[in-house]
């Protein structure tokens, strides 16, 4: 297991200096667990140097039972393509936009007023929150998506969108007043997701985990 970050608050930011025909550029090849088969994510520090693997599915809540062994997706013989957007099992197209990072800081504090306290224990509100820089998420360029986001993405329908990937998502990151937060969170991600969107898409199928590009916008520079 990586260590579990409390509560990190995340601030989404995109690389500077993010044009569109950035998409057609060669992207690295993704990291695939060779135990699970399953999508990997990066964290890095302020260095740029990679600190952490996770399984993509835990950086959107979900738990997993052993550590990622990263592997070249195109090295494991049958990985499975989860959709990165809701984790289904079934993700059919790949898209691609500009690499979206997230820099998430750990609280290292919560200060709370000392009458409040004393008079509401640990339904104190919080006054202040300190935090510092955790770690750097990044969230990668190609993104994967069944079908059923697939068709929220090809209508540009980013509040479908969120609405179908929040109910997907486990009840802790959804229950009560968290829902507002996730919601918030999915909105800052996905709405850079559609700003930068390359124009095609790639069509995922048996011995082709990349996705097949038919309309290849290669013919620009
Ligand atoms: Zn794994
Ligand atoms: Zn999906």
């Amino acid at each position: 297991m990586p260590p579990h970050i409390p509560h990190p608050e995340e601030s989404a930011r995109l690389p500077e200096a993010v044009a569109p025909h950035t998409n057609t550029a060669p992207v690295p090849e993704p990291f695939y667990c060779r135990r699970c088969r399953r999508a990997l994510n990066i964290r890095f520090n302020d260095l740029g140097i990679i600190v952490e693997y996770l399984h993509a599915a835990e950086q959107r809540g979900h738990r997993s039972d052993h550590r990622p062994e990263p592997t070249p997706v195109t090295e494991i013989p049958d990985p499975i393509i989860e959709c990165d957007f809701c984790t289904a099992p079934d993700a059919a197209w790949i898209y691609r936009c500009a690499n979206q990072v997230t820099d998430a800081r750990r609280v290292t504090a919560r200060v709370v007023a000392v009458g409040d306290y004393q008079s509401r224990h640990h339904a104190a509100r919080v006054r202040r929150t300190d935090t510092e820089h955790a770690f750097t998420q990044a969230w990668g360029e190609r993104w994967s998506a069944c079908q059923g986001c697939a068709d929220h993405i090809e209508a540009r329908d980013l509040y479908g969108l969120i609405g179908r990937v929040a109910d997907a998502m486990p009840a802790k990151l959804t229950r009560g007043k968290h829902l507002m937060r996730t919601r918030g969170q999915l909105h800052d991600r996905y709405s850079d997701v559609f700003d930068t969107l390359a124009p095609s898409r790639g069509r995922i199928a048996p011995g082709h985990p990349l996705g097949i590009w038919t309309h290849q916008a290669g013919e620009a520079p």
